[in-house]
């Protein structure tokens, strides 16, 4: 049976970067041996490295005096390693989700944190409006999508002040005006490749500013140095990332996927918001994520939730429960999910409703 992968993340990869991942793994670049045997400092490794660069860079419109970097221990480390390096006495946080309050708990280690709005007094499910910043901060800094609550700022914000955002889960959902943030990072589960490599894209001449003395490896200024190469980075993540970034320049970049994005999103939201059964958890349709769709049976039906996921997945839906914050369904609709899967989930929605 074909399977239709709703996975929050790890999450769906596109066809192309499996087969030619598992090429590789068999035979990288006629080397005659495995790319999880060979050297990150390899020519043929170095090509793949740089090339990952380059289409990041290509595909975001990334300008220069900004650096892309894979690095290694996740999003969550980030959360330090930003505050770390360019945090000198204040930086605002939006309070959004988890993810956003696990930023700010790392962020009070070095300095003065101002929180400037939140939406948790309703569980996370909107993103907050009508708030300031601060101009006296160092950054502001936000999570543009919420991937356990399904919400998400799909424009960046005008603060006034520099920004820096976790982009984990709606990285090349959308075009991104580069040049308003110092810093962008994210883990590369979501939409670029299997979990081990994080990315980084940081302004040069914003780093080094901090006054700590920094250890090396949690010091963006050895990436940048050594082009990612300080140590061993995560050499097949890395070619996976590659392979998907080759794909979004075939799909024509990131406008052609923000379009496709919000159709197979508009699609699903359509079918719930006109169900007797089912429920958005996200009110508000400016908040909704195109990424990460939650929702949940109405209070009349809620005893039928276990029975959904149930019905769905033997019809081949995988990865529908809900994160346990949340409860109900969360369907991911990341990049490489082809529209068809949305369509068939939707169907599966309506046979379900029919038989109850
Ligand atoms: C998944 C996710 C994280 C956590 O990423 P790790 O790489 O597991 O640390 C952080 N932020 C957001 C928005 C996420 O979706």
């Amino acid at each position: 049976m074909k399977k239709h992968n709703f996975y929050a993340g790890p999450s769906i990869m596109s066809q192309f970067t499996i087969d030619e991942t598992a090429k590789a793994v068999k035979d990288f670049a006629d080397m005659g041996l495995s790319i999880l045997e060979i050297s990150h400092r390899s020519k043929q490794f170095q090509a793949v490295m740089d090339e990952a660069i380059s289409l990041f860079k290509y595909l975001l419109d990334i300008p220069q005096g900004y650096s892309v970097l894979f690095l290694g221990g996740g999003a969550s480390l980030q959360f330090a390693m930003v505050p770390m390096n360019m945090l000198k006495t204040k930086a605002a946080y939006l309070d959004t989700g988890v993810w956003a309050s696990k930023a700010i708990k790392e962020a009070k280690l070095f300095g003065e944190v101002d929180v400037v709005a939140s939406s948790k007094d309703k569980n996370y499910n909107y993103i907050p409006k009508d708030y300031t910043v601060p101009s006296d901060v160092d950054y502001f800094h936000y999570t543009s999508n919420n991937t356990i609550y399904g919400t998400e700022i799909r424009k960046d914000p005008e603060m006034g002040v520099r920004m820096i955002s976790d982009m984990s889960s709606d990285i090349f959902s959308r075009p991104v005006d580069i040049s308003k943030y110092d810093l962008i990072y994210g883990g590369a589960q979501k939409n670029l490749a299997p979990a081990g490599v994080t990315f980084v894209i940081v302004k040069d001449d914003a780093l080094g500013k901090s006054g700590r003395v920094l250890p090396t490896m949690l010091n963006y200024e050895t990436h940048v140095k050594k082009d990612s190469m300080f140590n061993t980075p995560p050499v097949l993540p890395i070619f996976s990332a590659l392979q998907t970034l080759k794909y979004y320049k075939e799909l024509g970049g990131v406008e052609v996927i923000e379009k496709m994005d919000v159709a197979k999103a508009d699609c699903l939201y359509n079918a719930i918001d006109s169900s007797k059964m089912f429920v958005a958890t996200v009110p508000n349709h400016e908040d909704r994520s195109i990424m990460n769709v939650c929702f949940v049976m109405k209070p009349e039906y809620k005893d039928l939730e276990s029975s959904f996921i149930e019905f769905a997945t033997a019809r081949g839906m995988m990865g529908l429960k809900g994160h346990r914050d949340v409860g109900g369904f969360r369907a991911s609709l990341y990049n490489a999910l082809p529209m068809e899967s949305v369509k068939a989930l939707t169907e599966v929605m309506k046979e379900f409703e029919k038989s109850h």
